[in-house]
């Protein structure tokens, strides 16, 4: 349901060409994994992705059940089902995370023109789906992530999901230093997610969060370009070799 096609991106601003050529499909009820060294591109796939300015698709499309999401505005995406979990999430001062969430489903609600959520049964919602969560109900009073330690973030990013009903949730979680209980909530978080239908794009430096996660397919990205896919083992081809046997084997 999520296919990119031969997707070329360069920087805005620069004439620095990134990703060269990516073709990945994530079908529905799958989890695709991407690991590669820093720097092949990873990152800037989820973000050309979401919609974020500064970088041009000069060739290729991302579809996500047929709809081109290069076209659309960040909300559409959101509204077609993409949801993006990034690597650092936003402090949102002043703003109440039950507000915040609240806004975010009708503002989705909207795009897809279903009616919006009264405040009873949004309350409902939000209590059920924290309860599913493990997540504690006063983390949903407080500011959006304002002094919230990095589980709480990474928490409050997995009750976001779980609200937006995503069709495809795509995690960049590389280089955030995740320990090791901050990687359990991810993982804890897509499994209790995953129901078949839905469909992940995991991206990650480590190997250990696919040990939670146990993605049905493992893409490395090198040079922005998929370079080799696999099952799972491949994932643990890179965690024992490093990237070095791949690099050598595709040149
Ligand atoms: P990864 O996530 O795989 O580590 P990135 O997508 O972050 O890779 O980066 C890919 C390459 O593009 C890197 O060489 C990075 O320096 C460069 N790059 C990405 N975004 C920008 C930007 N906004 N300005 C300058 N260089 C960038
Ligand atoms: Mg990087
Ligand atoms: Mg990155």
């Amino acid at each position: 349901m999520l296919e990119i096609k031969n997707l070329h991106v360069k920087l805005e601003e620069e004439d620095k060409v990134i990703l060269k050529g990516v073709d990945l499909t994530v079908e529905a009820g799958k989890v695709h994994a991407i690991m590669g060294p820093n720097g092949s591109g990873k990152s800037t796939l989820s973000y050309v992705l979401s919609g974020r300015g500064g970088y041009e698709v000069t060739e290729g499309s991302a579809t996500l059940d047929g709809e081109e999401l290069l076209d659309m505005e960040p909300e559409e995406r959101a509204a077609a089902g993409l949801f993006l979990a990034f690597q650092y999430p936003v402090e949102i001062p002043g703003v109440g995370n039950m507000t915040f969430l609240r806004t975010a489903v009708n503002a989705q609600r909207k795009a897809r023109g279903e009616e919006e959520v009264s405040a009873a049964d949004f309350l409902k919602l939000v209590r059920a789906q924290a309860k599913m969560l493990n997540i504690d109900a006063d983390m949903l009073k407080r500011p959006v992530n304002v002094g919230f330690s990095g589980g709480e973030k990474k928490r409050n990013e997995i009750l976001q999901m779980a609200m937006l009903e995503p069709r495809m949730c795509i995690l960049d979680e590389t280089d955030s230093g995740l320990d090791v209980d901050a990687m359990r909530l991810v993982a804890d978080g897509v499994n209790a997610l995953r129901d078949g239908k839905r469909g992940f794009l995991v991206i990650t430096h480590y190997q250990r969060l696919l040990d939670h996660i146990k993605p049905d397919v493992v893409h490395i990205m090198a040079d922005g370009r998929i370079i080799k896919t696999g099952g799972p083992e491949l994932a643990l081809e890179v965690e024992e070799n490093g990237y070095a046997d791949i690099l050598a084997e595709v040149q």
